[in-house]
């Protein structure tokens, strides 16, 4: 367990790793999961963190698809990430170890066997680097993602092209994938419970009283040996990797809550975070198109994220049953240079959003789907 110690305000935050198997058992009672998109929302905009990702509710008109291509585009991406950390651990291993059957079947949680099975059926007759990119590229081409033709920026054959610069870079960084008992560090959900708890000390005994206990989940791209000590790794692809997207890591909770999550998976300190930058479309200089970037996070940071998660937290229990009272932050309604999906929704008077609320599609999405998939399939 991880405990972080609010000295001035008598706040004491317990962060205990949840078993999967326990995990799933909480959902099926109806306990709220929240993770650092959800969380991130109710910061936005409470009306688009409610709506959104409180009540799973979507306005995008199908006329478009309903595709959100910026999504789409990066979880093609991570399916080529994690699949080129998996050609490095089969490297590492050769057939019939332990270790290798472990990969094996980490894989095929991942990717589901018929994928795994092809991505090993790619001939590897050329060198490394040549080897590792064509493994993974199946991954990309077998992820289901499509060309829109309104988009001409995140074509599959940009991806292509970004995500083989991106394994080259990623073999000559020497970042071993860390495998720990039966822990491979590739694409590693996790679920933790987050106490806070208030520390009264009277005559020199504590006392503590419990306030509130929540449920952050997430998945870690992958966990990495740096140099001895682990290392939590995080994909991202982005239209630009200037300054600003570096600096914007800086204090980034979602950074944090993987270095926390990493502490408790592993049970001893991780600290440090290594965010792999991939411009979509590469620019002209294709160096600069991938970007590693060094992250280490402190016990200040920790607590900064437990505030904030309680936070963010606040949000959603004080307007999940009044979603049409939320506050509406109007600077976020053009966020990113686009358009809120919830703007029509948003121009209504309270007795017209009532009604809108009944027309919305319900369309979920949370960083165990795939893992909750692979439960109901079992
Ligand atoms: S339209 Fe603006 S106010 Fe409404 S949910 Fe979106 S960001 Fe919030």
């Amino acid at each position: 367990m991880l405990t972080l110690t609010d000295i001035q305000n008598n706040i004491e935050y317990r962060i205990s790793l949840v078993p999967m198997a326990d995990a799933f058992k909480l959902l099926e009672q109806g306990q709220v999961f929240y993770d650092f998109t959800k969380i991130t929302a109710a910061y936005t905009c409470p009306t688009w963190g409610v709506l959104r990702y409180g009540k799973h509710l979507s306005d995008l008109p199908l006329s478009t698809g309903g595709r959100s291509l910026a999504i789409e585009c990066g979880s093609a991406c991570h399916d080529f990430f994690a699949a080129v950390r998996l050609w490095t651990l089969l490297e590492r291993y050769s057939n019939g170890t332990s270790e290798h059957a472990l990969v094996n079947a980490h894989a095929i949680k991942l990717f589901g066997k018929d994928r795994w099975e092809s991505m090993l059926s790619i001939p590897q007759d050329s060198d490394r680097v040549n080897n590792c990119q064509l493994f993974a590229l199946d991954a990309l081409h077998t992820s289901g993602y499509y060309d829109d033709p309104s988009d001409r920026k995140r074509t599959l054959s940009n991806m292509e092209t970004a995500c083989i610069s991106y394994a080259d870079r990623y073999l000559a960084a020497d970042l071993p994938v860390l495998v720990r008992g039966n822990l491979i560090g590739v694409e590693i959900p996790f679920v933790l419970k987050v106490e806070r708890i208030a520390t009264v000390n009277k005559a020199q005994l504590t006392e503590w009283h419990a306030l509130a206990t929540a449920y952050y989940c997430g998945r870690i791209d992958g966990i990495h040996d740096y140099g001895g000590s682990a290392m939590v790794g995080e994909n991202k692809t982005a239209a630009s990797l200037s300054s600003a997207w570096r600096t914007s890591f800086a204090i980034s909770h979602q950074i944090t809550g993987y270095t926390i999550a990493g502490t408790c998976l592993l049970r001893e300190e991780v600290s440090n975070a290594q965010v792999m930058g991939v411009q979509i479309p590469l620019p002209r200089d294709a160096f600069n198109g991938i970007v590693f970037h060094p992250e280490t996070r402190t016990e200040s940071d920790r607590l900064r994220w437990a505030e904030w998660f309680f936070g963010g937290i606040e949000t959603y229990e004080g307007y999940m049953d009044r979603p049409t009272e939320a506050p509406r932050y109007s600077h976020s309604c053009n966020r990113y240079f686009s358009a809120c999906q919830f703007i029509p929704f948003c121009s209504l008077t309270r007795e017209e959003q009532t009604d809108a609320l009944t027309s919305m599609r319900h369309d979920e999405w949370s960083p165990l789907d795939h893992l909750k998939k692979k439960a109901v399939e079992e």
